[in-house]
């Protein structure tokens, strides 16, 4: 006997209203070759088709509004592809025109004069009249009945469905007749269990009210039901990932706290710890000792001081045998953590060693060379770390700072320097939302330093118009004469070095008007300056033989001078707000009050706006995080490309945080149970999770 197909395998050009033609569109527009493809195709929103609008409230918008009234067509006018039809609807509050640009003939004839239409579409405003272009008409007979119109699925399209007046309609209409076959039928892909206790729907129930919701409220189960389990499958693939690699991997023991990192803790640390500090150093030496492969993210505050973190693990490191490396994602901040933890290390006898794109051919051969043989204990580097011939005797730990600027490609390639597993530290460089972090790194641990140490004057922070520059300026001045440095920061002009110059010279230009050398010495760092001449420019800075930085965003994360207390940042407007934090948290390092400028024109952007404000009201970096989630949206967030959290369909992490945590909770429970999800009940789990390609151990490791 032959096997049945399962209903969702059925091919789509076997449902009623979809011939060859259609399913072709289909399958080549939007990638739907089985009635399953299409229910997975999910709409985007919803229209209410039972609310009625008066045209007097009518205003140009995105979505489509529904009236009733009587028709008077207006006649032709204009020729060729400016021709067009013009009606106008009238009801007891106002009139609109309604417009027709193609199959005129078909609806000049149709429109009965005098007659009642219910009308539908999208307003839009043109020369000052408001009008609806095509609208969908029906001619109401008798009483108007809105029973039987509820919510209306509106569905992603393509230009090339369009193109062949395959339309929303039509999206609707054949979902429809999907999910009201006698056949339709959906496997379950939750546990029983799981399901009864958080009341959802069947997965049937679900997805058929989400393309043909009975009311408002069903669908919104429906949704929750629907979010939930991809976050849920999302939750369950990191934590297998996890899960496999403490199966699969042994990490070495950091057994000891030895000699060096008992010396510097209680001889030669040049500040008290915060309470934050010593808290998160134990949840990563614990995590050392574990005999697992440490792998976990340090989130925390520009300035919390997760450098001086980073060192006693290296020590730690040191202590068991190993060797340790720092990987920053600029020359500029691997030289500064170089420069700051030799002079650390000066009273411990240890000697960090450099490998940036600035180290010479021979500086590098000799360097490989103690590597290998394992005279070198720290490493500091860029990407340069990462490349074929780098090899080490015996990398133990592995610390990367900054880490969003890192590929997913490059951080992989560090797992290849040795014949053991190093440990695995990722530094954040601005917080990020706890939603964010457990969608997108929720296979890392994570520890988070919520503090910053202690006498930190809060940076006063102002939003200026252009046209105040003297007075700015005039404050620079100040600032200077009492000792201070200042940093002017312009955008960068991305992908182009050229541009970006010019438009830093023109801005240099403007300053000195005000701030003229030899009187004021100035560095300036910039996109088309050579690794070696950045690190000079920066570390005159540092030593305080000029006064002014200007630079391009290169200076953005990490940059350490505290004597600097000034940040004005020009053309604000054109930084995301991460960027806008970092670049303030350069000030506020030294004891001494610290100011931030933002310097806009007046034409600004509602988003732009925000960012600004959010600027001036606030210096914690886990609110500025939150704002910049809401604003941006996922999808836009560093990082998020390969975690996952773009496939999700109908989940928001800004605003299904519930679901997120249920989810994940409910993802644990299930590994605690049954870690490798061999009981009969979760069968269709491990089933639904094998549909999803694998991903290597590694290929998402940070
Ligand atoms: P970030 O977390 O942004 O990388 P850093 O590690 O660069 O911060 O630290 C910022 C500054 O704060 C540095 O000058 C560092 O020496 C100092 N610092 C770090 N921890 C402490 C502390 N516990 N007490 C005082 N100063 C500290
Ligand atoms: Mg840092």
């Amino acid at each position: 006997m032959q096997q049945e197909k399962p209903f969702v395998d059925t091919p789509i050009e076997f449902l009623k209203g979809v011939g060859p033609q259609k399913a072709d569109a289909l399958k080549t527009e939007l990638g739907i070759f089985t009635i399953g493809d299409l229910l997975s195709h999910y709409p985007y929103r919803y229209e209410d088709r039972s609310k009625l609008y008066k045209i007097r409230e009518l205003d140009e918008s995105e979505i489509n509004v529904q009236i009733v009234g009587t028709i008077q067509p207006l006649g032709t006018e204009g020729v060729g592809t400016a021709k067009r039809f013009k009606a106008l609807l009238r009801d007891e509050s106002g009139a609109i025109e309604l417009v027709w640009f193609r199959g005129i003939q078909y609806i000049e004839k149709a429109i009965k004069p005098g007659q009642k239409y219910l009308v539908f579409g999208r307003v839009s405003e043109f020369r000052n009249t408001k009008n609806i272009a095509h609208p969908e008409i029906e001619a109401i007979e008798g009483e108007l009945n809105l029973t039987g119109k509820g919510l209306v699925p509106v569905y992603p399209l393509t230009e090339g469905m369009r193109r062949r007046r395959l339309e929303n309609k039509f999206m609707a209409q054949i979902t429809q007749t999907a999910v009201t076959r006698p056949d339709f039928a959906l496997p379950e892909i939750l546990p029983m269990a799981m399901a009864a206790q958080l009341k959802f729907p069947t997965r049937a129930a679900a997805i058929r009210n989400l393309h043909l919701p009975t009311n408002a409220e069903d669908l919104e189960k429906a949704q929750n039901r629907l979010k939930f389990e991809e976050l849920f499958y999302l939750q369950l693939r990191h934590l297998q990932i996890k899960n496999n690699r403490n199966r699969e991997i042994k990490g070495v023991v950091f057994g000891n706290v030895g000699d060096l990192f008992n010396d510097f803790y209680k001889n030669h640390l040049p500040f008290q710890l915060t309470d934050a500090q010593k808290k998160v150093i134990k949840e990563i030496h614990a995590d050392m000792r574990s005999g697992k492969q440490m792998n976990r993210l340090l989130q925390g505050d520009v300035g919390s001081g997760k450098t001086i973190v980073a060192l006693l693990i290296m020590l730690l490191a040191a202590d068991n045998g190993f060797q340790a490396c720092l990987m920053a994602p600029t020359g500029i901040l691997a030289a500064q953590h170089y420069y700051s933890l030799t002079e650390l290390l000066t009273p411990m006898h240890i000697r960090p060693i450099l490998l940036t794109g600035a180290t010479t051919k021979k500086q590098r051969k000799a360097i490989l060379e103690n590597l290998k043989n394992g005279d070198i204990p720290f490493l500091i580097g860029t990407h340069a770390l990462i490349e074929e011939d780098v090899e080490f005797q015996n990398l133990g730990l592995v610390v990367i700072d900054e880490q969003h600027r890192f590929g997913v490609a490059q951080r992989a390639k560090l797992w290849k320097k040795g014949n053991i597993v190093p440990h695995v530290l990722v530094m954040t460089a601005t917080p990020i939302p706890r939603t964010l972090a457990l969608t997108v790194y929720g296979d890392l641990e994570v520890s988070v330093i919520d503090q910053l140490p202690a006498g930190r004057k809060s940076i006063v922070t102002v939003h200026r118009h252009e046209n105040t520059r003297p007075l700015i300026m005039q404050f620079v001045k100040e600032q200077i004469a009492k000792g201070r440095q200042i940093y002017i920061v312009f955008p960068l002009i991305e992908d182009s070095e050229k541009l970006d110059l010019k438009s830093l010279m023109t801005g240099y230009d403007r300053i000195t008007e005000y701030l003229s050398p030899p009187d004021y010495k100035f560095s300036m760092v910039h996109g088309r300056l050579k690794p070696d001449e950045k690190d000079a420019e920066m570390v005159k800075f540092k030593n305080h033989q000029t006064d002014i930085m200007v630079a391009t965003t290169v200076i953005e994360v990490g940059v350490n001078v505290p004597n600097a207390t000034v940040m004005i940042i020009e053309n604000a407007e054109r930084f995301g707000l991460a960027q806008l934090h970092q670049l303030r948290g350069r000030v506020g390092r030294g004891g001494d009050q610290s100011y931030c400028i933002l310097v806009t024109g007046s034409k600004l952007s509602d988003g732009a706006r925000k960012r600004l404000k959010t600027m001036v009201r606030t210096t914690d970096g886990f609110e500025i995080a939150q704002v910049d989630l809401e604003l941006r949206g996922p999808g836009d967030m560093d990082g998020t490309r390969q975690s996952g959290l773009l496939d999700l369909k109908l989940a928001d992490i800004r605003k299904d945080e519930k679901w997120l945590l249920l989810a994940r909770q409910a993802a644990i429970n299930l590994l605690d149970k049954d870690p490798m999800l061999m009981k009969p009940e979760h069968f269709m789990v491990r089933n639904e999770l094998n549909k999803i390609p694998h991903r290597t151990v590694w290929s998402k490791i940070s």
